[in-house]
């Protein structure tokens, strides 16, 4: 539904997937005057949210209620425009709830980690333009609707069918949402991914910090020889190079954090592990190309995932 917002009418942001990134986007919309709502998965969830009365973006010592409307997905109201917010896992079945509420034309926005829950979800929503999204930014929820924007960061945002940046990357821009219109997305999302291999899963292995792959960093160079050639064999040229250099650059860099994947195994939380390490052995089989140190991380952290109850797929 438009809305006027000083005169012009703006399309409306539906954001499916209220957790760290969605609620990060929302507020720094809504913050800009735009139209968003969140969608939310169920009775509960939204009468939690309207007792709330809105979303809290913390920023440092600041903190900001903002005043964002929240619906079902057995709302009626068609979508123009809607940002992904899911976890990889969830993207495709949280889209097909809400995929004949779409507008012919609608613009899809699927911010994912690692690859194949995007491609998953432009399968099921053939007449809309899906736009993928790779974001360097940190968020993490202190409390029932509140985000607390952690970490400054970049997002690139492209069109695997190689169209033209939409007109509402304005949008983003007056939101203060850093942001590029990226002619490669693919190849960077398969950059982060390649990333993510060599060092998110060593972590959880070893359970140390980033820091901690520094005494591993024999097993770390030959999972990055092999990422590349991986890379390479995939028609991803340009993300194999200076990979080893630059995994070794961010483990110097982040060496006082702890990965993803590591934070979400200590907290018994579900891992993105079919969209980054099992992606990738997956698109080495479909070559007949083999990896034998990758399918061998991958069966180890399988194995200790299911020592500790989590899923691993
Ligand atoms: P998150 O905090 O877990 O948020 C995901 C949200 O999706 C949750 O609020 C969940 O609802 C909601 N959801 C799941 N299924 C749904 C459905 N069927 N209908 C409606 N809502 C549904 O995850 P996140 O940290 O924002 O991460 C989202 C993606 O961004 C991931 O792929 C992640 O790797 C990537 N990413 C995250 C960061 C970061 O700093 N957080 C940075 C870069 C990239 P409930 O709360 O009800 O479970």
């Amino acid at each position: 539904m438009p809305h006027s917002n000083g005169g012009q009418t703006s399309t409306r942001w539906h954001i499916l997937g209220a957790g760290s990134m969605g609620t990060l986007w929302a507020a720094r919309l809504a913050r800009a005057g735009l139209p968003v709502t969140l969608i939310l998965r169920n009775p509960m969830r939204l009468h939690a949210y309207e007792a709330a009365r809105g979303l809290t973006l913390v920023e440092g010592e600041h903190s900001q209620r903002l005043n964002v409307t929240a619906q079902l997905p057995e709302t009626d109201e068609p979508i123009q425009r809607l940002l992904v917010t899911c976890k990889a896992y969830d993207a495709e079945q949280a889209v097909a709830h809400i995929a004949h509420r779409l507008s012919p034309d609608a613009d899809v926005i699927l911010l994912q980690n690692g690859l194949g829950s995007q491609q998953a979800v432009a399968a099921r929503v053939p007449h809309a333009r899906c736009i993928f999204a790779s974001s360097t930014e940190g968020a993490f929820r202190d409390g029932d609707w509140r985000v607390v924007f952690a970490g400054r960061g970049h997002t690139w945002l492209g069109d695997i069918h190689v169209g033209e940046a939409p007109h509402w990357l304005e949008e983003l821009q007056r939101s203060g949402i850093a942001h590029e219109w990226s002619a490669s997305i693919l190849s960077r999302l398969w950059r982060k991914l390649a990333l993510n291999c060599a060092i998110n899963p060593l972590t959880v292995l070893h359970n140390c910090r980033n820091g901690g792959l520094q005494a591993h960093s024999d097993e770390v160079n030959t999972l990055c020889t092999e990422l590349c050639a991986l890379l390479e064999q995939c028609d991803q040229p340009e993300a194999a190079v200076d990979l080893t250099a630059e995994v070794n650059r961010v483990i110097h860099a982040t060496a006082s954090n702890y990965s993803s994947m590591n934070q979400d195994v200590t907290q018994g939380r579900r891992t993105e592990i079919s969209y980054l390490l099992g992606y990738a052995c997956e698109a080495a089989r479909q070559q007949s190309f083999a990896v034998p140190h990758l399918q061998a991380l991958h069966q180890r952290l399988t194995d200790h995932l299911k020592q500790h109850g989590l899923p691993c797929n």
